[in-house]
């Protein structure tokens, strides 16, 4: 079998063309049409948490489309409900209400609708800019893509995007006012307060932030007064706190959201991904219920519904994965094996090019610079992310590349987010590979 025929959409890597043709997924594995098995250390990316192929997923899904193939949205399922109630027990306390779509870009732009349609119902009608920040990813949709900041994804596209405002990432590797951490005065989050008052706080909508960022700037953790920082802004000028959970949700940073490791309670949490563990298309957020609530007495709907909203067949394998990561603790199982990720990654970590290690449970990135102490980033021609992973996906092992690049285009990293099944042996396995790869590699990437 050849994928000659489908629109090619290797546009992250250049893995190879035509890409493989998967055939079969099971466990942490993947499997071609040539009969190659892949360790899939990316997890999807980022969003197989359970493993591939769990027999009692499919079953689920069976039940539920035999009895219910659709159900128009504007309707309750039983399926929407049970997945509902075990999403609101994931989240921290307050945001009760949960809507749903079928994937991340819709969640985002789901959510800056909500915060501007409440602005609109409480009559504040001039709020309406959205505030993001640099090195973010919130999807691809034209609104997502405006409001992100992976500049080979929105090359093509400016003229088309709206002008998201912008502030600087909380980065300490590469800290965008070159201060340092703990004297820095944490003046990434200051900046929120500058631009909601350079630009007039009855303008401001929403801030929307990923709580540790994924493949715009490899698994950045910000640092512990940040987000509380960013909350007490938001709370002085009405301005919504969107945290988009999207990766960080359902256990991935081995807490139930990225959120909870800062103590921070958004006004929405977006999520996908890891909600379905990649088994169907599910996507949604969480609102605080007093948000709804002001809907509820004003009697108002959110206006924004697409056809698969809380599509049955989604819902019902959503209930499931949760159901599985409940009852096999694999949230626990994610800050363990993430911590023994760690410690087994201490492997590479004096090699001359890698520059940074950073992340929290399952979700890992690791920089790659030509000078460990300038932090000089490696020429863009060398194209030093794909060929690592192309060197190691040719060993059997996937790792998902990121998105960072430099005003000269220049900007290496690659993730590290397996399933949280992944097994001691199979991370030590990911690893071997990694560091043979870069081993071979570093002369040629340096000559
Ligand atoms: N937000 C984040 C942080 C993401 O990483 C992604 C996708 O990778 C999205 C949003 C968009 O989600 P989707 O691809 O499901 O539209």
């Amino acid at each position: 079998m050849e994928p000659q025929d489908i629109f090619e959409n290797m546009f992250c890597c250049n893995l190879q063309s035509p890409p493989p043709c998967i055939i079969k997924t099971e466990g942490v594995y993947v499997y071609d049409s040539k009969g190659r098995k892949y360790l899939d250390a990316s997890g999807g990316p980022m969003a197989v948490n359970i493993g591939y192929g769990r027999q009692e997923v499919a079953e689920a899904a069976k039940r539920t489309i035999e009895k219910t193939s659709y159900i128009l949205p504007v309707f309750a399922s039983e399926a929407r409900i049970a997945l509902a109630r075990r999403i609101r027990k994931r989240m921290p306390d307050g945001l009760g209400r949960i809507y749903f779509c079928s994937g991340g870009s819709e969640a985002n732009e789901a959510a800056i609708k909500l915060a501007r349609q409440y602005h609109v119902i409480t009559g504040k009608e001039s709020k309406h800019k959205i505030v993001s920040r640099e090195l973010s990813y919130h999807g691809m949709t034209i609104a997502a893509l405006s409001m992100s900041d992976i500049k080979m994804r929105k090359r093509d596209f400016i003229p088309m995007l709206w002008d998201c405002l912008r502030i600087e990432a909380c980065y300490c590797y590469r800290c965008p006012f070159g201060k340092h951490y703990p004297e820095c005065n944490i003046d990434c989050a200051l900046a929120l307060e500058k631009t909601i008052l350079s630009e007039g706080a009855d303008t401001i909508s929403a801030f929307i932030a990923e709580p540790i960022v994924a493949s715009a700037a490899g698994g950045t953790v910000p640092v512990p007064e940040y987000f509380p920082l960013v909350r007490e802004i938001c709370d002085k000028y009405g301005v919504f706190l969107i945290l988009d959970e999207i990766v960080t949700g359902f256990g991935r940073t081995g807490r139930n959201m990225g959120m909870d490791h800062f103590g921070v309670i958004p006004d929405i949490a977006t999520f996908a991904k890891g909600a379905s563990s990649g088994y169907a298309p599910l996507g949604g957020m969480a609102v605080k219920d007093a948000i709804i609530e002001r809907f509820e007495e004003k009697g108002v709907d959110f206006r924004h519904l697409y056809t698969f909203s809380a599509h049955p067949l989604s819902c019902a394998i959503g209930n499931e994965v949760q159901r599985i990561i409940d009852e096999e603790n694999l949230i626990e199982r994610a800050a363990i094996m993430g911590g023994y990720l760690r410690q087994r990654l201490a492997r590479i970590e004096d090699l001359s090019m890698v520059g940074d290690i950073r992340g929290k449970g399952l979700l890992w990135g690791i920089e790659f610079v030509r000078d460990k102490t300038t932090k000089e980033p490696f020429p863009k021609e060398i194209a030093v992310k794909d060929t690592i992973i192309r060197e190691c996906l040719a060993k059997g092992v996937f790792f998902y590349p990121g998105y960072f690049e430099d005003a000269f285009g220049r900007g290496d990293h690659i993730m590290i987010a397996p399933p949280f099944i992944i097994t001691e042996e199979q991370i030590d396995h990911c690893v071997d590979v990694l560091a043979e790869t870069l081993t071979e590699l570093q002369d040629r990437f340096y000559a």
